[in-house]
């Protein structure tokens, strides 16, 4: 790393998705010579932690060798308070988050999975950004979720066009941007959220696209008509189940936290934790937590949210490239993934929690 650089290139603001990714984490940034402490312990004090950078983050280009170097910013956010009646605590977090991401001098922040739906994209809700330019991320992730539809579909030769494709949370800011990036690829638009209003707009958008179009607001009545599942609803724990779909379904977990439970074995080979980029150049932690933190079944993954700064940076394009909600074009699909590949950021190989895909 370099040691003389005054600035980050990158900060990533984010949260842990359970007590148990916790756990692991506070262990791992505390000194060894603590005691271990118990889950109630953690659980009484981790709110009171305020947001603070962890650790340092390189990440390698394929296409130049050059290395970008940016920082972890954990918002000390507790999994079970990752729901919107906790909203006035949940801003203050990120905020402080945000502060301590721009006194880092970082040249671009992205706000990670929860960070950015507390504020509904909307970074004018952080008044002290002082010209740092923010991002959601959310465009990257939208990409590795179509492209890992797409592939997960020519692996399984199914064709799509010929599908009824299920987005749950298909109002929301990566959801509408799967439905966008799909419309008129898919035989039919089954579309899921709570709001109805929402869905009734949703579907009139979509009018004239040649995809027939469904809405409801009952999940259970359109996961047995789905021959693929986007799932990417902001729901703090998993509330859709396997079993409710056809045993051909494939079914993409894109929620942080999950939103699927894997109750069947049917799916083992269909379901996938969506949404995740490989960094073939290689990342690495300064201090080293990637045997206690971060962990996943390939080496260098990350999440779409985290990658699309490192993008950008890689680029040298600090800008708030993913806003507000219901904003990502398949345009702006298309050059991040292009310019994710360049860099040498590709899609992360399929697996969920019972492993990987075995053929
Ligand atoms: P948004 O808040 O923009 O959208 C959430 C959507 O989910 C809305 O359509 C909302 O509509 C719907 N929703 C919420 N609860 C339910 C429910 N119980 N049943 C059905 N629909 C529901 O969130 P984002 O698009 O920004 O993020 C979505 C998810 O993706 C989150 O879990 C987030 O953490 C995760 N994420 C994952 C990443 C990855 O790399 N895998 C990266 C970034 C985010 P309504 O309120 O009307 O129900």
């Amino acid at each position: 790393m370099d040691g003389q650089s005054t600035s980050l290139d990158f900060a990533l603001i984010s949260h842990q998705d359970s007590w148990e990714h916790v756990s692991a984490f506070l262990h791992a940034i505390r000194s060894q010579d603590l005691e271990s402490m118990s889950i109630d312990k953690i659980k009484d004090i981790f709110s009171w932690i305020p947001p603070r950078k962890v650790f340092h983050v390189g990440v390698r280009s394929t296409y130049n060798g050059r290395e970008v170097r940016g920082a972890y910013i954990e918002s000390f956010i507790p999994p079970d308070q990752l729901q919107l009646t906790y909203f006035k605590k949940l801003v203050q977090k990120v905020q402080q988050a945000s502060a301590c991401a721009v006194r880092e001098k970082a040249k671009i922040v992205t706000l990670g999975g929860f960070t950015s739906i507390i504020l509904e994209g909307n970074i004018d809700l952080l008044p002290s950004r002082q010209g740092t330019p923010f991002t959601t991320g959310n465009t990257m992730t939208a990409a590795l979720v179509v492209k890992g539809v797409e592939q997960a579909c020519a692996l399984h030769n199914i064709s799509l066009s010929e599908c009824n494709l299920l987005v749950i949370g298909s109002t929301g800011d990566i959801g509408s941007g799967c439905v966008n990036y799909f419309a008129g690829k898919v035989k039919q638009l089954l579309l899921c959220a709570r709001r109805v209003s929402l869905l009734e707009e949703q579907s009139e958008h979509l009018k004239g696209s040649s995809s027939a179009v469904r809405f409801s607001n009952d999940p259970a009545s359109l996961l047995p008509l789905a021959d693929i599942v986007i799932s990417v609803a902001s729901t703090s724990e998993p509330e859709f189940s396997t079993s409710q779909c056809q045993p051909h379904t494939l079914i993409c977990d894109v929620g942080y936290p999950k939103n699927i439970l894997p109750d069947d074995q049917v799916h083992k080979n269909r379901l996938w934790h969506g949404g995740l980029g490989q960094i073939t150049g290689g990342y690495y932690f300064d201090p080293d937590y990637t045997g206690s933190f971060y962990i996943f079944p390939y080496p260098n993954v990350g999440h779409g949210c985290l990658l699309e700064p490192v993008v950008l940076a890689m680029e040298e394009r600090y800008e708030s490239y993913s806003t507000d909600r219901g904003r990502i074009t398949i345009e702006k699909i298309e050059e991040i993934w292009e310019l994710s590949q360049k860099h040498g950021i590709v899609l992360a190989p399929f697996f969920n929690q019972e492993g990987v895909w075995q053929f």
